[in-house]
């Protein structure tokens, strides 16, 4: 029986906005505490793999040229700020290219049949960069660039995205709004940062339809997103039919995260994972987690390990509540997906 795998690089621990940003939520920390958790429990059993850096190649997968050139350039000249929240030190575009060819790496094995499930574990975050735009504590889009290389490198016709990071995938949106190969669902807190993510916005073109936002009030918890897998992800993966299905994985939904406003819980993460990894064996498709936000060091750990615990086979899928966000979303979406609103 194969192990799920597990993603990482010491080089995650060297890009740090602290150096000129005191305060700075996105840092090293947040990947120390989930690795002296996973550390103690002995990586739960996953089986633990180098996250190699991405190539220039597969970086402009979901860059332009002129954005990788950019933060390769700026890293090597010293390092400095993007925008008031955005660091891109000497150690940063090394750091941004591991992230992101752990989670192609990730892809890679997956679509390869090494395992069911897997979760690269690495930093900055990726979501919120766009393909010319570095924002968000975010240099490179690592989940984009997995989605990405799937399709065009390693057999998969499509790939389903859930994002379940509090703040909108922006930059996940923008790289595939023109395209029906890969489906974006995307729940976010609605009204916060950064302001975009309307469930208007459904893509462009022949991507039209397969970007689905699913923003959520101020306070949301665990019915919300358990009765949106159940009654929105779930039905539309159904009807897509991916061959991979990756998950952006932030956890700053937290009810514990200083930067937003929803309510879950670590063990609702963890159940989360479990419905996610049962829609993949249901399909017969593999499950990929890729790490994205989280700023309570603690709840990010506690969060992580239950999702891994969760995608590695624990716990069982439950009866989803039933919501309005849930009930509404459905109705929207059947616009485009009648026959996954049934
Ligand atoms: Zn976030």
């Amino acid at each position: 029986m194969t192990r799920p795998l597990y993603f990482s690089d010491p080089s995650s621990l060297e890009h740090d906005p602290l150096e000129a940003m005191p305060g700075h939520p996105e840092q090293p920390e947040r990947l120390r505490a989930i690795e002296r958790v996973l550390a103690a429990e002995d990586w739960l059993g996953w089986e633990r793999r180098p996250a190699p850096a991405s190539s220039t190649a597969e970086l402009e997968l979901a860059h332009t040229p002129r954005h990788v050139a950019a933060i390769r350039e700026l890293s090597e000249a010293g390092g400095g700020a993007i925008d008031s929240e955005t660091w891109d030190g000497r150690n940063s575009y090394r750091a941004a290219a591991h992230a992101a060819g752990g989670a192609a790496a990730l892809a890679r094995a997956l679509l390869a049949g090494e395992a069911r499930t897997g979760f690269s574990v690495a930093r900055p975050p990726g979501h919120h960069a766009e393909p010319e735009l570095a924002m968000g504590f975010c240099l490179f889009n690592s989940i984009a660039v997995a989605a990405a290389l799937a399709v065009a490198e390693l057999g998969a016709s499509r790939v389903l995205i859930l994002d379940w990071d509090v703040h909108h995938g922006n930059g996940t949106e923008a790289i595939f709004r023109g395209r029906d190969d890969v489906l974006l669902v995307t729940i976010q807190q609605e009204g916060i940062w950064p302001g975009t993510g309307s469930a208007r916005d459904v893509g462009t073109g022949p991507g039209e339809g397969f970007t689905v936002n699913l923003p959520v009030p101020a306070g949301s918890g665990r019915d919300v997103f358990l009765s949106l897998i159940d009654r929105v992800v779930a039905p539309l993966a159904g009807e897509f039919g991916p061959d991979l299905i990756l998950i952006s994985a932030g956890f700053d939904a937290h009810r514990d995260d200083p930067l937003a406003g929803l309510a879950l819980t670590s063990e609702d993460f963890g159940q989360m994972a479990v419905e996610v990894r049962e829609l993949g064996a249901r399909l017969g498709v593999p499950v990929g987690a890729v790490l994205e936000g989280g700023y309570s060091p603690p709840a990010l750990a506690d969060s992580v390990a239950a999702t891994m615990r969760g995608l590695g086979g624990e716990g069982e899928a439950v009866a989803a509540p039933e919501t309005a966000v849930a009930d509404e979303a459905a109705d929207r979406v059947a616009r485009y997906w009648p026959a996954a609103s049934t």
